[in-house]
């Protein structure tokens, strides 16, 4: 335990300065002068005479506090040493740790340097090269462990009747082969009927990749059978046609456009969007000037629509390709436009786009994980018994590595609840203020 020599000054401060200075034996001091140090000096390790107290160095953190380390002089060689000051560099990296920590939350919320450098000005001002210094470092620097074999299922239900009886179908297919793991008939389908059901075809204690519709219900039943060990993907494609039913059949051009606008969030619709765009401009036009029938012009305008889209999907048919899925990057940059507008949209589309927010993570999930499918597609085809098989490749755009090492660390829990505030890693300095 290092001897503390309490004064006016540090006197309130000793129960923190004997936690600061717990790694240090018998042999060192904290003098009235704020001086760490050992009683007595060192050796010389040149000359084998024990060295003499020499004065101090300062070390100082800009708007934490400053620390005197003790220097010695050996008497013969003049050789000047001074004392190790390791507590000086945990306190500090205790408080930047907490610090970067919150710089790494709001980076993998994807706020700006720019922003964070405001917010961080009211607690530790740094500049924004710095910021992302943090975040870069602390990012590559941080192992994650090798994530142990995930085994990908899809899961759906179907509510087929039996003559007057109403029956359940649950169905599970593995996601790589696309065949059945179990497919069962059920008279009732509650909570518990579903658990059952995965927890005698699944692995409980296996990582897992599971894909379902956007039912509420799914989110606790899973986490209640697989714990942590779940990462659930709701289907995009059932996402989408979520999207086509909140609109009315007869839309108007706007509404038409809003739509692709929302279905551009995941998959590209961005020709779709620019056709659109147009006719909502000149729908303004009709409905100002009423040069022509407004109806009429929809009627009309409509149907180019469908002969457009139609186009575009036999040109697809033909190439054997599919609705080109947006990169991880570019869909957050889609729904940030379409947030930053949010006031201007009509109820529909400001509930859609908070539910999207809502359940990001779940929506967004398969971007993460190897050869992890993004729609419930492959269930829909084995019910239907079509062979159409799609895989789609994941594209990843360099650059991304530490938005997707962040949102990694999200899933590992890296962000979950902290050791230390930075309130209380603060409190280590306040013997060493400034308050100059
Ligand atoms: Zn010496």
């Amino acid at each position: 335990m290092t001897t503390i020599s309490l004064n006016l000054m540090n006197i309130s401060h000793s129960d923190t300065l004997s936690k600061v200075f717990s790694g240090y034996t018998d042999d060192y001091e904290y003098t009235a002068d704020g001086i760490f140090r050992r009683i007595k000096p060192p050796i010389c390790l040149d000359c084998n005479i024990w060295m003499i107290h020499n004065g101090y160095n300062i070390h100082y953190k800009e708007h934490l506090g400053g620390v005197k380390v003790g220097r010695y002089l050996c008497p013969k060689c003049r050789k000047s040493l001074e004392e190790d000051f390791s507590f000086w560099e945990k306190i500090k990296s205790a408080f930047f740790g907490t610090l970067v920590k919150i710089c790494q939350i709001l980076r993998h919320n994807h706020v700006s340097l720019e922003e964070m450098e405001l917010l961080l000005a009211h607690i530790y001002p740094r500049d924004g090269d710095t910021i992302q210094n943090w975040i870069k470092g602390s990012v590559q620097e941080t192992v994650i462990p090798e994530p142990e074999e995930v085994q990908i299922v899809h899961y759906d239900e179907q509510h087929p009747k039996s003559g007057r009886n109403q029956k359940y179908r649950l169905t599970l297919l593995d996601g790589v082969t696309k065949k059945p793991i179990a497919d069962e008939i059920h008279d009732t389908k509650n909570s518990d009927t579903v658990k059952a059901f995965l927890r005698k075809h699944l692995n409980p204690e296996q990582s897992i990749f599971i894909v379902t519709d956007l039912y509420k219900g799914y989110p606790n039943i899973f986490h209640e059978v697989f714990g942590n060990k779940v990462v659930h993907q709701f289907c995009l494609f059932h996402l989408n046609q979520l999207i086509v039913n909140d609109f009315p059949r007869n839309a108007t051009m706007n509404q038409e456009l809003m739509k692709y606008k929302l279905l551009d969030i995941f998959y590209d619709r961005s020709q779709e969007v620019q056709f659109l765009s147009r006719k909502a401009e000149e729908e303004i036009g009709i409905l100002n000037k009423g040069n022509e029938p407004y109806n009429d012009w929809l009627e009309k305008t409509s149907y180019l629509f469908t002969q457009f889209l139609h186009n575009r999907e036999l040109k697809r048919r033909r190439n054997k390709e599919n609705l080109k899925q947006r990169s991880y990057c570019s869909s957050v940059i889609k729904f940030n436009n379409l947030m930053a507008e949010f006031d201007y949209f009509e109820a529909p589309v400001r509930r859609r786009l908070l539910k999207i927010e809502e359940y990001w993570s779940n929506l967004t999930a398969f971007y993460f994980v190897d050869n992890a499918p993004a729609t419930n597609n492959a269930i829909e085809n084995y019910y239907s018994a079509s062979l159409k098989t799609q895989r789609k490749s994941q594209l990843r755009e360099p650059g991304l590595e530490i938005q997707m090492k962040l949102a990694a660390m999200k899933r590992e829990d890296y962000f979950g609840k902290p050791k230390m505030t930075l309130l209380k890693a603060f409190y280590m300095f306040i013997p060493f203020v400034d308050w100059k």
